[in-house]
């Protein structure tokens, strides 16, 4: 019998574990299907994430952490057990973990998380701020008094803080993410050129010529839709000046959430925040152009995390192999088991 760590970091699109001697274990989105009729939860992760858009009426795919709320207890329960019973082989003692929830998320909503975990078998649970995660998980040294700006842009949500210490100095959250840049270009198409298009597609076109600020050889992408005039099927050419005109809004919240965060920023933590810059972090960290334009708008280095998307799930895991000397790093409430 070992001992095992585990790290989970529940994203509003993908749940990531982090298993402390073999890395990230799992990554599968956030979703769970349900019987509407029942309330039977039917499936969790990869699998759930299949049925969305193709159920009959009876069954939901539901993400139940995407607009940063976790509504149902069953279903977030439901989620991390699964996720718990996958990643931790039957032979391990009862493992410790560390839970990461986005901070949008509080007070009954993440107490309800930490005994889900409990319940799943968690031998003690621990909850972690999402920034001070992904900064470690960025590799920052943040037990330093030092400022250390880090932005992480997930699905649902984006989250912006200045760490020192250890905690959190000034921190902001939106519910922007990578779900609005989708359905931003989702509308800007159907304005511009009465053409429906769906998620998936919006996405695609996102991380395939979607850009925060222009770039080199711009080349336009075909895209298939239905023509909202006659119903029927379409395809067209979008440029990628028009993707980045449809994101602007959407870019701007999160701009906004850098500048009310660094005007909140002790002078002292700014003035070091100049020197390291800002570091990103989360899906949305990978559209093209976003730090330049960061960088542009604040004056500031801006950086991309190596490995961006596993940032979050590697910092949980990071802080419970060295809890002893992080302690001062876990939220108050601490371990809950
Ligand atoms: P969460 O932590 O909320 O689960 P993630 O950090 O996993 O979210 O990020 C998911 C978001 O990142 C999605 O909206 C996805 O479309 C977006 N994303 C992933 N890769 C890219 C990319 N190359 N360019 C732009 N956005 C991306
Ligand atoms: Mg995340």
């Amino acid at each position: 019998m070992s001992s095992i760590d585990i790290g989970i970091d529940l994203g509003t699109s993908t749940v990531l574990v982090y298993n402390g001697s073999q890395g990230i274990v799992l990554r599968e989105p956030s979703v769970v299907a349900v019987n509407t009729k029942t309330g039977e939860t039917l499936s969790v992760g990869a699998e759930a994430h299949e049925m969305i858009g193709k159920t009959p009426a009876r069954i939901t795919a539901i993400r139940p952490l995407c607009d940063g709320v976790i509504s149902d207890y069953k279903m977030t329960e439901a989620m991390i057990k699964y996720f718990m019973k996958k990643a931790c082989p039957s032979n391990v003692v009862k493992p410790r973990v560390a839970l990461c929830i986005p901070s949008l998320i509080t007070g009954v909503e993440a107490n309800a998380a930490v005994d889900a975990a409990g319940a799943a078998g968690a031998r003690s649970v621990y909850l972690i701020e999402e920034p001070v995660a992904a900064a470690i998980g960025a590799g920052l040294d943040i037990s330093k008094p030092n400022g250390n700006l880090i932005l992480d842009i997930g699905g649902g949500t984006s989250e912006v803080a200045v760490i020192s210490l250890g905690g959190i100095v000034a921190s902001r959250s939106v519910r922007v993410g990578g779900d609005e840049f989708d359905s931003a270009i989702i509308q800007y198409v159907k304005k511009k050129y009465n053409l429906l298009i769906g998620d998936r597609t919006a996405e695609n076109i996102k991380i395939e010529i979607g850009s925060a600020y222009p770039y080199e050889d711009e080349q336009p992408m075909e895209i298939k839709g239905r023509n909202l005039v006659d119903g029927l099927p379409k395809n067209m050419m979008l440029h990628p000046d028009e993707v980045r005109e449809a994101l602007a809004d959407s870019v701007m919240s999160v701009l906004d959430a850098i500048r009310t965060t660094l005007e909140r920023t002790p002078p002292e933590l700014s003035a070091d925040i100049i020197d390291h810059g800002i570091t990103l972090t989360g899906g949305g960290a990978l559209l093209r152009g976003l730090d330049q334009l960061i960088s542009k708008e604040t004056g500031m280095p801006v950086q991309v995390a190596e490995n961006p998307l596993d940032c979050v799930a590697a910092g949980t895991g990071k802080l419970l192999e060295n809890i002893n000397t992080m302690k001062e790093l876990l939220s108050d409430d601490d371990s809950k088991y």
